[in-house]
């Protein structure tokens, strides 16, 4: 315990909330630690990932043991990873019950971006990684289709929802990436709908943001249950 909170100061990660998982030393613990499968590890070396960023030190491990996370790092600081991972350690590819996680962002390009890392990470495992496009939501029908992580802005998965397109109701894993600009561009309602409509008990919401301001710390607060919040540096850097 000591040990983990002199690893913390080193990395500048600070944290809240009860029994917190230790940091991760290294991408190899994932192994030791949660079964983590070697393509994965195989693909990070590949991507040139060699030691995990200091987010993803602490928030992986939260997330790994089933806990909410609210986490807040400057941005490249390596966020993506941090939400992608556990979700590739945890799900099986090729669910036929719908979609197992949903990740939301702010805008298309970084939509489209997070799919491509998420593929690459993903790569040699057989899941379905889809992004929202208008083609998809408009003319798509995700009861026929396989989709294990689907990518979208607030909008798009707001009009296939209401569409009723689309069953989130299995859905194990969201993420809000880049909270503080979902929030400044005013989807907060879009965001509630989401979670409502994810309506399994058992999901992990996780909540990424380059910056912390009280209206995404409410956020957080009203949508998560017993979260861990990290926050990596200072606060608003
Ligand atoms: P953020 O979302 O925090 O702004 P990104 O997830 O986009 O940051 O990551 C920024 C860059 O760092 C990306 O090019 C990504 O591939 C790279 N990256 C992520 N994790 C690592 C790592 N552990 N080692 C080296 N590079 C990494
Ligand atoms: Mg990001």
């Amino acid at each position: 315990i000591e040990r983990d909170a002199l690893f913390r100061k080193k990395h500048g990660i600070h944290i809240s909330g009860h029994n917190v998982p230790s940091p991760l030393q290294s991408f190899k613990e994932l192994s030791s630690r949660y079964n983590c499968e070697p393509y994965l590890l195989h693909n990070l070396e590949e991507l040139g990932f060699k030691e995990p960023t200091p987010i993803q030190r602490q928030a992986i491990p939260v997330l790994l043991s089933g806990r909410e996370c609210f986490a807040c790092a400057a941005t490249g600081s390596g966020k993506t990873l941090a939400f992608l991972l556990p979700m590739l350690v945890k799900l099986e590819p090729g669910s036929v019950d719908g979609v197992q996680a949903v990740i939301i962002c702010p805008t298309r390009e970084l939509a489209a971006q997070t799919t491509r890392e998420c593929r690459k990470l993903a790569k040699g495992k057989g899941f379905y990684v889809k992004l929202m496009t208008r083609e998809l939501v408009t003319n798509g029908d995700f009861k026929k289709m396989h989709c294990d992580i689907l990518v979208s802005t607030p909008r798009r998965l707001q009009f296939a929802i209401r569409k009723r397109k689309l069953n989130l109701s299995r859905v194990a894993y969201l993420v809000l990436d880049e909270s503080d600009k979902l929030f400044e561009l005013g989807f907060v309602k879009q965001i509630d709908l989401v979670v409502k409509e994810c309506s399994n008990p058992s999901i992990i919401r996780s909540l990424f943001s380059a910056t912390l301001p009280d209206s995404v710390e409410d956020l957080a607060r009203s949508i998560m249950h017993d979260a861990v919040r990290v926050i990596v540096g200072r606060k608003n850097s």
